[in-house]
């Protein structure tokens, strides 16, 4: 089913996704923990997409997860691409029967030789994909502004250029402050964007995951969270048990403020994931 359509057709909010990886070795494990995560009847699983190009392994993973029976949302980037390339990769997507794709520009190379220059923003592989096929479209948004982008206000512009461009559904990065949330969806309401935007939920599962994505990303950690990541630096299981609480109380808060949908951040693991949806089987 299309992005479009999960979202409009479906009022049962908010409803589940999960993001996973193609892991560097074989995809048994992933698997493994995609059966776990499929007896909570997610909408779709999205699959990252190397912004080097290194996705070669991508597509096959993506048919053993429709196999599984779950619809799938393959992220595609496009700092790395030929205008050529890109609509060969489309074509094989939409040859296959996937109708969906979260369009993104991927971070910019450190080696400027790895750019190619034909897409330079992702609104316009938006328009591209708007033009060439009949995929539904999804884009990422960024409640604390994207790390590149000099204020909120400027970045969310930007956003509306994906917008216009023609995306379907407006999937936000990790965010540990609810607030944040509730702040960039209303300034988006404001500028005209009405489009579903999912919620990003990432459990923090090690001091080390947190620590790497948060320094990739414009994050606020809240102080709990670096107090316990302290204080919990040498119980790796007492900081997931406090990853699983506090994610479970940010998405009790946003099932309490109507967000239409919660897309995890499972990095390839389902226990938390698994542990945080049994917590709010109830409320949802
Ligand atoms: P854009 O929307 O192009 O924005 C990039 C920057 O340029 C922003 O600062 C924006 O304000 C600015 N900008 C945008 N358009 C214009 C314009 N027309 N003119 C001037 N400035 C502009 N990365 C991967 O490599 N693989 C993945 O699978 C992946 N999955 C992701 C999933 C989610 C949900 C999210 C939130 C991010 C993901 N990323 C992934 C990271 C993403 O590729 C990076 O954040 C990247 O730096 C920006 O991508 P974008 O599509 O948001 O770019």
């Amino acid at each position: 089913m299309k992005l479009k359509e999960i979202y409009t057709n479906n009022k049962n909010f908010p409803l589940i996704s999960f993001e996973v990886f193609p892991p560097k070795s074989d995809d048994k494990k992933l698997i493994e923990e995609i059966k776990v995560l499929k007896q909570y009847t997610p909408q779709f699983i999205s699959l990252t997409y190397g912004a080097g190009g290194k996705g070669n392994k991508s597509f096959e993973l993506l048919n053993i997860i429709r196999n599984l029976g779950i619809n799938v949302v393959p992220h595609f980037t496009c700092i790395t691409s030929s205008k050529k390339s890109v609509n060969e990769r489309l074509i094989k997507i939409e040859k296959s029967g996937i109708e969906n794709i979260l369009a993104l520009r991927g971070d910019i190379p450190t080696c400027e030789s790895d750019r190619h220059f034909d897409f330079n923003y992702a609104n316009e592989l938006v328009a591209f994909i708007k033009d060439k096929t009949n995929l539904s479209i999804g884009v990422a948004g960024y409640p604390e502004g994207h790390i590149e982008s000099p204020d909120l206000h400027s970045d969310i512009l930007n956003l509306k250029k994906k917008v216009n461009a023609g995306a379907d559904v407006i999937f936000t990065q990790l965010f540990f402050d609810n607030k944040k949330f509730y702040n960039y969806t209303e300034i988006l309401r404001e500028k005209g964007i009405n489009l579903p935007v999912i919620a990003g939920i990432m459990p923090i599962i090690s001091k080390n995951q947190l620590q790497k994505m948060t320094s990739m990303a414009r994050v606020t950690i809240p102080n709990i969270i670096n107090e316990k990541a302290e204080k919990y630096a040498d119980d790796p299981i007492s900081l997931r048990d406090f990853g699983i609480d506090y994610a479970t109380e940010q998405c009790l808060d946003l099932i309490k403020n109507n967000v239409e949908g919660l897309h995890f951040f499972t990095l390839n693991k389902s226990y938390s994931t698994a542990k945080i949806l049994d917590n709010i089987k109830g409320v949802r």
